[in-house]
């Protein structure tokens, strides 16, 4: 479905978020045929470049990142017409003349600030000040969103001061995965599960996030963040909303996003023996965390797994247990939907346990699949054995599947549509902060070690204990 007619511009244009993920993401948008021939993306950076130099730039990054595989070139052509440059300074004037005189009236105008952090005051004052934003316009804003809840507060009371909160859009790409949405489509689509959806038949939830990268070439940024504000305090806590919230009474931006919150809120403060700090050390071919931040004292964990309660009616019960790591023995990412023992066993000599697992993937393979047991077939007798009713969704979709939106084309499109639904709203990046700062505090004010683990393996040994102790365990990565 086109969407209406727009002005992007990406601020930030020729940075590596924009060259592997926005521009390819809108080119796929436009082969497709969802954006309208005449809107234009501008991008807006330092660099001194013309507009076909930044063309020449893009269509290289297309090339190199995607999107590209099934168009011919005059489909790629037409769409780096579309494409503009300006070299501006976000802490100056240069450029935003420029910039307004490209800007057209009676358009939907968004403004992407794929810049650091530290610049988002800056443009969203020159953007009121040269009266290039409108009170329409919408500006979308990238993690990190502050490093605490002070700096949280600080940056939305600066975004405040020019933009409502309804034209801000906070990203978190793990929202606009097509699994992510499918997770509240199967909860409030189905009446299988929503009845089950709760400490009376959940033993237990588990959200992996396992990366197999190390810090990259991030290393001076992540050291001075770690596991715990990179990914649990945003993508990890957001995945723990969905699975965890109510159900809202309609499909609504806001109604979505105050049930997100309220189990932010239910969220109790965690106690030091349900965290596990990690950090990869060097293995076999893999350098450690420390050779590859350059910092050999480092205590910056790239390992979380913890234990948290979700304190209402509907989970009083049911532990969630979060995990996310670098440099871990594969890349997955799953939440699992772990439901109790039966209460009683009719098939005589069968001692082993047999669970239901809802299991949910991100990544790799996009799909659920549902473990369920099953009579053995064969002549043996009523021996049961589990196996997974298996939804890989390119299976499922065929072709369509190859057309699932990533994650960031699908987010700039709600942008352009006005649909925020699956953006964070300020409350709830502060809520999450409020969560996470104490255990943060916690750490630093002990000088706590993180536990060493392998690069390669699952993690530290403490976090199969945290499960062990509560007689589970974790599934495994693969
Ligand atoms: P980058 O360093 O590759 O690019 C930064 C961009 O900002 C460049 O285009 C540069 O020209 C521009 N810029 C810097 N100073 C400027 C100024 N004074 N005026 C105007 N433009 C200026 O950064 P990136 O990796 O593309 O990241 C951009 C944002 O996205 C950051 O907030 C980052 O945290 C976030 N982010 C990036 C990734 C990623 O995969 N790269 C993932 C998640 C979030």
């Amino acid at each position: 479905i086109p969407v209406d007619d727009f002005d992007l511009v990406i601020f930030g244009g020729t940075g590596d978020l924009a060259r592997r993920k926005i521009l390819p993401g809108l080119f796929r948008r436009f082969r497709s045929g969802q954006m309208p021939a005449d809107s234009r993306i501008i991008g807006a950076a330092r660099s001194e470049l013309d507009t076909s130099g930044y063309r020449a730039m893009i269509r290289e990054a297309i090339v190199e990142f995607g999107g590209d595989e099934k168009s011919d070139t005059d489909t790629l052509d037409q769409f780096l017409n579309a494409l503009d440059y300006v070299a501006i300074d976000a802490k100056g004037e240069g450029g935003w003349s420029e910039l307004k005189s490209l800007i057209r009236d009676k358009v939907i105008k968004a403004f992407y600030f794929s810049v650091a952090p530290s610049l988002f005051g800056d443009l969203a004052e020159r953007l009121h000040a040269h009266e290039i934003a409108d009170t329409d316009s919408r500006i979308v804003v990238e993690k990190p969103f502050g490093r605490d809840l002070a700096s949280a507060q600080a940056l939305n009371a600066t975004l405040a001061e020019h933009f409502d909160e309804r034209q801000i859009y906070r990203i978190d790409h793990y929202l606009g995965k097509e699994t992510v949405q499918n997770l509240m489509a199967v909860r409030f689509g189905n009446v299988l599960f929503e009845p089950l959806w709760n400490s009376h038949y959940v033993d237990h939830i588990q959200i992996t996030v396992a990366e197999t990268v190390g810090v990259g070439g991030r290393g001076g940024y992540y050291d001075k963040s770690g596991a715990m504000r990179d990914m649990v305090q945003n993508h990890l806590m957001q995945l723990l909303c969905l699975i965890a919230m109510e159900p809202p009474s309609v499909f609504g931006a806001n109604e979505v996003r105050d049930e997100k919150l309220k189990v932010i809120r239910a969220l109790q403060p965690v106690e030091a023996h349900h965290i596990v700090r990690g950090q990869y050390d060097a293995s076999d071919d893999a350098a450690s965390y420390r050779a590859d931040v350059e910092n050999p004292r480092s205590f910056t964990e790239s390992f979380v797994a913890m234990k948290c309660h979700v304190s209402n009616w509907r989970w009083s019960d049911t532990p969630f247990y979060l995990r996310t790591g670098k440099k871990m023995k594969a890349r997955t990412s799953e939440i699992a939907v772990v439901f109790k023992d039966l209460g009683h066993k009719m098939f005589e000599g069968d001692s082993a346990r047999h669970r239901n697992i809802l299991a949910i993937r991100l990544q790799p393979n996009e799909g659920m699949d549902l473990q369920v047991t099953i009579k053995e077939p064969g002549p043996g007798g009523m021996r049961l054995i589990d196996v997974p009713l298996d939804m890989t969704f390119a299976d499922a979709l065929g072709d369509d599947a190859e057309d699932a939106t990533d994650a960031y084309e699908r987010l700039i499109m709600d942008v352009i549509r006005g649909n925020q639904t699956l953006f964070m709203r300020g409350d709830e990046v502060e809520a999450a902060w409020a969560w996470t700062d104490p255990i943060i505090e916690g750490w630093e004010a002990r000088n706590d070690v993180p536990k060493l683990y392998d690069a390669g393996s699952a993690g530290p040994d403490d976090a199969m204990m945290l499960m062990h102790r509560d007689g589970r365990r974790w599934r495994d990565i693969k």
